[in-house]
């Protein structure tokens, strides 16, 4: 099976299992929800030559996903609808998601299983209404540069490289263009957003007008450029505690913008809000909260964490 027929199957599969889960076409999709109702049973712990692995069902055993919790949160996305996709398509058992098994195998010799699920990992994460829906909030019809794809990937909640793939399959880039791309590295990108060359925040996010009413999926460590040209003097705004504003912006001028750190966890949705001198709102975006079982997979790494039932009804 060649990769244009892996992408085939796994772009049907996707859509019908975000369907059946009732998870949205058209924006950021809850890996941690859909492994909430795809009945299967996930577990998180140190694995340290596994990103994840897949066990289909068996005599008095129910189907289950188990994920490295180690992992970045947008690597944990990927592994779990990797191995989503194993279970969609009817797989055996995948325990070969390791760095080490794949990262030598040029991508045309991977076992036809392998790049069918990895496909569905993108097909399932970024859908094409979810990717233009969030590329006109930038502004955008197709990315121009690889600073446009970095945005995108926080707003889809996948890593930049796999971006980058995507929007080749999507034919938004040409594969020289996204050649380039590949050879950027998103370190580099946040630095020179940031305005911080030294040590960038983890993740940087640039935030116009156009991202007024979003839904923001942020992280601890996450770096906010809130751009209101009309901000005027002494900014205001609203949000909740894990949210502090940086005294003076480093990427935007004082009355241009302002910046925030998201330093801790978000409970509940919460609304951050930015208003001028004269309390007219200028953009409020709402920031997401973190599950309590995506928190228990990252954060507690020696804490295996347990999703779907332990027992009952086989897939
Ligand atoms: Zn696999």
């Amino acid at each position: 099976m060649n990769w244009l027929i892996a992408h085939r199957v796994a772009s049907i599969a996707a859509a019908n299992l975000r369907q059946r889960l009732g998870l949205p076409e058209d924006g950021y999709v809850d890996l941690f929800a859909a492994l909430r109702r795809s009945g299967l049973m996930v577990a998180g712990d140190e694995m340290p030559s596994l990103f994840g692995a897949y066990f289909p069902a068996g005599p008095g055993r129910n189907a289950g996903i188990l994920l490295n919790s180690t992992m970045s949160e947008a690597t944990i996305r990927h592994t779990g609808a990797h191995e989503l996709g194993h279970a969609e398509l009817g797989h055996e058992r995948c325990l070969a998601d390791g760095p080490d098994l794949f990262s030598g195998l040029p991508r045309n010799k991977w076992p036809d299983e392998e790049k069918q699920a990895e496909a569905f990992a993108a097909w399932f994460l970024m859908p094409i209404r979810a990717v233009k829906t969030i590329l006109t909030r930038l502004g955008l019809d197709i990315p121009r540069e690889a600073a446009d794809v970095y945005q995108l990937s926080l707003h889809l909640g996948t890593s930049y490289r796999g971006a980058v793939r995507h929007l080749e399959h999507l034919r938004m880039a040409a594969p020289s263009v996204a050649a380039g791309w590949r050879r950027v590295q998103p370190a580099r990108l946040r630095a020179r957003l940031c305005g911080c060359p030294d040590q960038p925040p983890a993740r940087v996010w640039d935030l116009t007008s156009l991202t007024d009413g979003s839904e923001l999926h942020v992280e601890q460590g996450d770096r906010l450029i809130v751009r209101t040209p009309r901000l005027g003097g002494r900014p205001l705004f609203t949000g909740p505690a894990a949210v502090t504003a940086l005294a003076k912006p480093l990427a935007v001028e004082p009355d241009q913008g302002i910046e925030f750190d998201i330093a801790g966890d978000i409970d509940t949705p919460s609304l951050l809000t930015v208003t001028s001198a004269e309390r007219q709102t200028l953009w409020s975006g709402t920031l997401m909260p973190t599950p309590e079982d995506r928190r228990g997979l990252i954060a507690a790494a020696h804490k295996p964490l347990m999703v779907g039932p332990t027992n009952g009804a086989r897939r």
